[in-house]
């Protein structure tokens, strides 16, 4: 069976939630949302191993938090970084060397479902690069913030949102190819916000497949009640 690794980067200090403790530690259903989201990741049939990058504060206590967890395959989990792609690198400086392909998902996309997760890994194998992403429903405009009240921006353009899509996790990619990736943002001292730029700005292609609404991103507060209303219509739909 063909190794596919999935990093969870859960390094983040969750600034634009508020309150105490980072979002991937909030709880959803009960447990941390890192371990919703890894619990529905161990479910997927195609992912063999995980790598988790924390806080180097939070790695040990992580650790042990796993190890209560019976999901039958391994997980390591390793110091984050300053930034989301630092603590890709960082987990990705640990895979196997015979790892097929790297599935990069969000530790605080905890409602992403097992079909979604195959299918983009499906994807991947034939073209080495996919991601989830969703219809863009509002109208986008490209704006300008300079010396404006921080609550105000002039509009420079309407983009036509037939032509964007809003990006989500997870990212799939043939590990090697994420590796080049990486390898050459770091030489060009270049950071993206997602992996997928990274892999664009060598030339190679990149696929979209369909996500969900409901694949949030525990992003804001509100975010979590929502995640858990969304949980409550999913259980209550079997
Ligand atoms: O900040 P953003 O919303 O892009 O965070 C997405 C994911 O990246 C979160 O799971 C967060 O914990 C993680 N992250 C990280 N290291 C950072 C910043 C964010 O692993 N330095």
């Amino acid at each position: 069976m063909s190794r596919i690794v999935a990093i969870l980067p859960a390094a983040g200090f969750g600034t634009r939630m508020g309150g105490e403790s980072p979002k991937q530690f909030r709880p959803l259903d009960g447990v941390p949302v890192i371990i919703f989201t890894l619990r529905r990741l161990a479910a997927c049939p195609s992912i063999t191993e995980f790598l988790i990058s924390t806080r180097p504060d939070e790695v040990d206590s992580l650790a042990a938090r796993v190890t209560q967890e019976t999901l039958g395959k391994p997980v390591r989990v390793v110091r984050g970084g300053d930034t989301r792609q630092q603590s890709v690198a960082n987990a990705l400086a640990e895979v196997p060397a015979d790892a097929e392909l790297i599935v990069v998902h969000d530790a605080v996309r905890p409602l992403v479902t097992r079909e979604q997760v195959e299918r983009v890994i499906a994807e991947a194998r034939v073209r080495r690069a996919a991601i989830l992403g969703i219809p863009a429903m509002d109208t986008l405009k490209e704006v300008k913030r300079a010396s404006l009240p921080e609550d105000v921006a002039l509009v420079i353009a309407t983009i036509p949102r037939e032509r964007v899509v809003l990006v989500q996790t997870p990212q799939v990619f043939d590990a090697n190819l994420l590796r080049q990736a990486l390898a050459r943002a770091s030489e060009d001292g270049f950071t993206a916000s997602d992996e997928a730029g990274l892999v664009e700005r060598l030339g190679h292609d990149v696929y979209v497949v369909q996500g969900s609404e409901r694949n949030l991103k525990i992003t804001k507060p509100g975010d979590l009640e929502l995640a858990e209303f969304y949980l409550a219509t999913e259980r209550a739909a079997r």
